[in-house]
């Protein structure tokens, strides 16, 4: 006894140190970074929505879960561990007495039962890993495979680890239970197995067994735990903390606010030389951002539904994050030395790896094209089961590169320029903003000064909607929708301006907090309370960025108006539109606003739609290509990513393909003509918005039923609105 009891402690000591000495080392390096002030008071200030993240998304798996056969294998395999740690301490009561039972429940025949049943639960868990990993092995499957990148010897260490746990786990029982020691009567069935198989040994030799492989647990165990804290294992201790710290449910819809020091960027003060602007090496990072390198697990569920890593692009966004890691641990030591004098001793690789910029395309630890090639479609984030925030990564190295290097796509620079003097991404000027009142036969009111009394709505057009050709015959769809419905409403035409978003994704917060500023004060001189967006980019900026900045109003997308109104009774679709469709999810509605529903809805009123669902669809729905002011950026590089998206509708053989955003109707309409072109395509075949669709449907008030003020009820045939 004193010598299994010595050789556990020994064993169990040296593995402590070990690994303590490694997490010391990370928490060291984990707080070089940028103070983050607002996670820890976002955690004081909702402690019970945060323990109903960690019961539904760490204890849960919910998002693991949501890839049924891997989620199934991963759950089994957490689940598993944590039960287990019962028989880590029954393991160790063993290297003090062969007798030990935990006290309590120590000889529960329901206890042993569980522990092995997860025992085994871990055992298959392993095997369908093992599987997984041999069908998807990247040397053989490529840029195909969700591995293609990782570190998939680490991968197979582990899974062998796991292995070695539970076997000798079991092996220790089954001998127990040969030599009369095991505390477990009945229940333990996998145990009594490998006991069945023990016996003929004699209970002599099956007592030297138990030492030996109760031995072998503890020190297989500890060996598990110093290679956790220095591979992708890690993820195992600090997922809990970066799913407790995620800027959830924010971290799809608004960007981060800049911040220097913890506190957010005030332009009018800020200074180059002393502030942070953005991500301009590795320690501009805050501690979080430092945690989410640390946490990645490397399953390469994020990249694989990243569009741009499927249309060949560079950009992968697990390998961003993990060459963010790399490069952060090997100028570790650089980071951490604590003087100049220090870091001059230090090794020429380790200052070499110091000097590095971040983003560059000589030396740079990330080339330009992998962060310019991000639509911000959000689906990274959405997959990660971790909460990695890739976007604040790639945003904020795009916000250096933009404010300080002024190194960004040179094409982009024309979008910008429009922004700062006219308002708007094509530079057609405000004037232009009212042009499409003037095309329909009834009054829209303009707001001049204040809305008047009555409005029930504020319709914001956005940029899109209101100049460029394809978006105006949703927006005036929209309008005469409303109408018919008898919903009063107004728009500020001149009076809008851009709200900001392009600049802001493309990483120039200058500016968007320019064209912010500007549409918040003109907001709360009209007096706007509740708005309605048509272009899910204007939807998020204004309903979760424009906050951040004081501006504080109820919006709603045209299809959640829309469903509503159809719902209420209000507006009624007859006229059938005999129309086989598919609908293409704009990810700024979807994906990071979770509106899914409404426009189905809307699809599902109107008679002779027959609707069939992309294989890629609702949260992984499949980007157009145009966010992340992709728009105004060339797409050089790989596949386009519209034509990918075309080619996924077009297998379904639609008549049309309805969507929800002007981006995504001009994207998705260019890749309809270029393949109408090569005859890809039927000639009959149309990208519409949803309202243009609906409003085909619902019988239009004529005009000499009054304007936008609801008081009329006359109706004509079905509406011309979409031109
Ligand atoms: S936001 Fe979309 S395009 Fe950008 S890295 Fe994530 S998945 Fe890829
Ligand atoms: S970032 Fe998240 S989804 Fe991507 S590989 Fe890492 S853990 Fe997986």
């Amino acid at each position: 006894m004193v010598l299994r009891m010595t050789v556990g402690l020994v064993l169990t000591a040296v593995a402590l140190a070990v690994a303590g000495r490694r997490l010391w080392w990370l928490k060291r390096l984990a707080f070089s970074g940028q103070s983050a002030p607002e996670r820890v008071a976002a955690v004081r200030a909702h402690p019970g929505r945060d323990a109903e993240v960690q019961a539904t998304e760490v204890i849960g798996q919910r998002k693991l879960l949501k890839w049924s056969v891997p989620g199934a294998a991963h759950a089994a395999t957490f689940w598993g561990f944590l039960v287990l740690l019962l028989t880590i301490i029954e393991s160790y009561g063993d290297l003090f007495s062969r007798t030990f039972a935990i006290p309590g429940i120590g000889h529960w025949a329901a206890i042993g039962f569980i522990e092995d049943l997860f025992a085994v639960g871990v055992l298959a868990g392993l095997a369908t890993f093992t599987v997984i990993r041999l069908r998807n092995d990247p040397h053989r499957e490529g840029r195909a495979s969700r591995f293609f990148g990782s570190h998939t010897r680490a991968a197979w260490v582990v899974l062998g680890m796991i292995f070695l746990v539970i076997a000798t786990l079991l092996l220790y029982r089954g001998a127990q239970i040969d030599a009369g020691v095991f505390p477990y009567k009945h229940g333990a069935f996998a145990s009594q197995i490998v006991g069945h198989w023990l016996h003929p040994l004699g209970s002599g030799v099956n007592s030297v067994l138990e030492a030996v492989f109760v031995l072998g647990q503890v020190g297989v165990v500890m060996a598990f735990a110093v290679i956790v804290v220095y591979s992708k294992h890690l993820h195992i201790a600090l997922a809990p903390v970066n799913v407790l710290f995620s800027r959830r449910p924010d971290a799809l819809g608004p960007l981060e606010p800049m911040r220097s020091g913890g506190k957010v960027l005030d332009f009018e003060e800020a200074d180059p030389d002393t502030d942070t602007f953005g991500l301009g090496k590795i320690e501009d990072l805050s501690w979080k951002g430092l945690l989410d390198l640390a946490t990645c697990t490397e399953c390469g569920r994020c990249q694989s539904q990243c569009p741009a890593w499927a249309t060949g692009k560079p950009l992968s966004p697990k390998q961003v994050i993990l060459d963010l890691r790399d490069h952060a641990f090997a100028k570790a030591p650089w980071l951490l030395a604590d003087s100049d004098e220090a870091r001059e001793k230090l090794p020429e690789a380790v200052k070499a790896e110091a000097a590095r910029p971040l983003v560059g395309k000589d030396g740079g630890v990330i080339d330009p094209d992998v962060i310019w090639s991000c639509t911000n479609c959000g689906a990274c984030v959405e997959e990660c089961p971790v909460d990695i925030e890739h976007l604040d990564h790639i945003g904020g190295m795009r916000r250096h590169q933009v404010l300080i290097e002024s190194a960004f796509p040179v094409e982009a620079a024309g979008m910008l320029k429009n922004l700062e003097n006219k308002g708007d991404p094509w530079g057609m000027g405000q004037a232009r903003r009212a042009e499409w009142i003037t095309e329909l036969d009834f009054e829209v009111p303009v707001v001049d000064g204040t809305i008047g009394p009555g409005v029930e709505y504020l319709f914001w057009v956005g940029c899109a909607g209101a100049l460029e050709d394809r978006a105006k015959k949703t927006t005036k769809a929209i309008a005469t929708l409303l109408h018919t419905a008898g919903v009063r409403f107004a728009v500020l035409g001149p009076a809008e301006t851009c709200t900001g978003d392009p600049a802001r994704r493309i990483g120039n917060e200058f500016v968007f907090s320019m064209l912010a500023q500007q549409n918040i004060e003109t907001l709360n001189q009209a007096g706007a309370r509740t708005i309605v967006a048509s272009c899910p980019h204007c939807f998020n900026t204004l309903a979760r960025e424009y906050p951040q900045l004081g501006g504080d109003y109820e919006v709603i997308h045209h299809t959640q108006l829309l469903a509503k109104l159809v719902a209420e009774g209000k507006l009624t679709p007859v006229t059938p539109v005999k129309e086989k469709l598919t609908y293409h999810d704009p990810c700024f509605l979807g994906r990071h606003n979770k509106v899914y529903t409404p426009p189905r809805a809307i699809l599902e009123a109107v008679p002779g739609v027959h609707a069939t669902e992309m294989p890629r669809c609702k949260n992984r729905g499949f980007c157009c290509g145009a966010g992340g002011a992709r728009m105004w950026m060339e797409e050089r590089i790989g596949k386009r990513i519209n034509t990918e998206r075309i080619e996924e509708a077009l297998a379904l053989n639609p008549d049309t393909i309805s969507t929800a955003c002007p981006y995504c109707l001009v994207m998705l309409g260019d890749a309809i003509a270029a393949k109408k072109s090569s005859g890809d395509a039927k000639d009959t075949l149309e990208v519409v918005d949803v309202a243009q669709l609906l409003a085909r449907s619902v019988p239009k008030r004529t005009s000499a039923d009054g304007g936008a003020d609801g008081t009329a009820a006359g109706r004509e045939g079905p509406g011309a609105a979409d031109g």
